[in-house]
């Protein structure tokens, strides 16, 4: 940000609290005098009026101003509207939801970096609330949020403050701020899809649904030298159900056990029969650069963290199609799941995971660049089971695929997974004490 943009920026921000003042005495005025209860309907006629005329809030601007002890958003809204605000970590975003506006933004607001905020980005995000997410730099805190009514030329004005926080900071406030946009969105959110009930738990062991990708008609990726991905990866689902049920801790159910198709919905639906605490889709990729080897985890998200994830997220949500089974018609309801605001607890507990299992694998193999990536998968949208889909690595290249042919190369994926899912646990267990 320039010079200038700043001192501009602070201008507004000054005006923004002297507004605050000027709207209380303003308004004391208005109810002094004989004419009390006249004005009082008539004002309310008109108000009553005026939001009926109004029909669709506007945004015709909003700004964000860099100052040494806050980052300050502003939103120009031609009426009050209700809002609501929740963190997501990694990255470090900040989520507005407010009802459905028209955004009518000058060209001037571009998304561009200011002090922190790395940029932003809003949109429609389903039908009746719109969306803003702040893409911050590090983690923030939200000191203030608050809506100012109209003065002089200013109309209606949200404004959020931000300040700097620590990771843990972060991740309790993210926790506690979904918690509260849920209870508050609860009745607005469409009925979860029926799922069978859960099974009573026979013991206190954690239940680990490993879900080995493909199957049957479906062989996903091939390698170089004719090896089938949904060979290789039962073989590690094995393997991890092994050394994860040696702990003593765990309960290992494999989503399948032999070579056969099973549907994606099919695979969630597997994990919340048995009401498991933690989902991991075992895959290995097959790309045209056979150079290209590594792990990567994926978790969900509304949108790809790049190309490639989205590529590939769209070559594995294509299973059920490679059986020939239409998915069209249960599609919008496991995309109203993917929306489904319930779930934002469920993905940063899935972002946890994925990130003890890119420190934990880190020793165990050679990872993808920026190995925690994100997107929509088909098979993560359980909405209350912590999931991840790990790509163990690629079956295109030859050191690779001679790796994951070994099952000693496999026990020790399988040993890094069973660390990673110890921490998480361990997190977690923490995290509510
Ligand atoms: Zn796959």
């Amino acid at each position: 940000m320039t010079r200038r943009a700043v001192s501009s920026a602070m201008a507004l921000d000054s005006r923004e609290s002297a507004d605050a003042a000027t709207g209380r005495r303003t308004a004391a005025g208005l109810w002094l005098g004989l004419w009390r209860c006249v004005l009082l309907v008539l004002c309310t006629l008109v108000m009553a009026q005026s939001a009926l005329a109004a029909g669709t809030p506007v945004v015709s601007n909003l700004r964000i101003g860099n100052h040494p002890d806050k980052v300050r958003i502003v939103m120009d809204l031609d009426q009050r509207i209700d809002f609501s605000i929740f963190l997501l970590p990694d990255p470090y975003r900040v989520v507005v939801d407010v009802p459905e506006v028209s955004f009518r933004l000058p060209e001037a607001a571009g998304s561009r970096a200011v002090g922190p905020i790395a940029g932003w980005r809003y949109g429609q995000f389903r039908p009746g609330t719109s969306r803003v997410v702040i893409d911050a730099g590090s983690p923030v805190e939200v000191k203030s949020a608050f809506v100012l009514p109209p003065s002089g030329s200013q109309q209606y004005r949200l404004v959020i403050d931000l300040v700097a926080a620590t990771r843990e900071a972060f991740l309790k406030d993210s926790d506690a701020s979904i918690q509260k946009h849920v209870a508050l969105s609860a009745p607005r959110l469409s009925a979860p899809p029926a799922a069978p009930a859960p099974l009573p738990k026979s013991d206190d062991r954690m239940t680990i649904v490993i879900d080995a990708g493909h199957g049957g008609v479906d062989p996903g990726a091939i390698g170089h030298d004719g090896v089938y991905e949904k060979a290789i990866v039962l073989a590690a689902a094995k393997a991890l159900k092994e050394a994860l049920e040696a702990t003593g801790r765990y309960k290992a159910v494999l989503t399948r056990e032999d070579d056969s198709f099973i549907r994606l919905r099919e695979r969630i639906a597997i994990a919340r029969r048995v009401d498991a605490d933690l989902f991991v889709s075992l895959h290995a990729d097959s790309i045209k650069d056979s150079s290209l080897r590594g792990l990567s985890v994926y978790t969900l998200s509304e949108n790809a963290s790049d190309k490639e994830a989205e590529a590939l997220a769209t070559s594995e949500n294509k299973a059920d199609i490679v059986a020939g089974i239409d998915l069209s018609q249960q599609e919008p309801e496991v995309t109203n799941i993917l929306i489904d605001l319930a779930q934002r607890r469920t993905m940063n507990y899935s972002a946890r995971l994925a990130g003890y299992v890119v420190k934990e694998m880190d020793r165990e193999t050679k990872l993808l660049s920026s190995p925690h990536r994100f997107a929509g998968f088909a098979v993560l949208k359980a909405p209350d089971v912590p999931s991840v889909l790990v790509e163990l690595g690629f079956l295109s290249n030859r050191e690779d695929n001679r790796r994951l042919n070994d099952p000693a190369f496999r026990r020790k994926v399988a040993a890094g997974l069973t660390r990673a899912i110890d921490r998480y646990f361990q997190g977690v267990q923490s995290a509510f004490r």
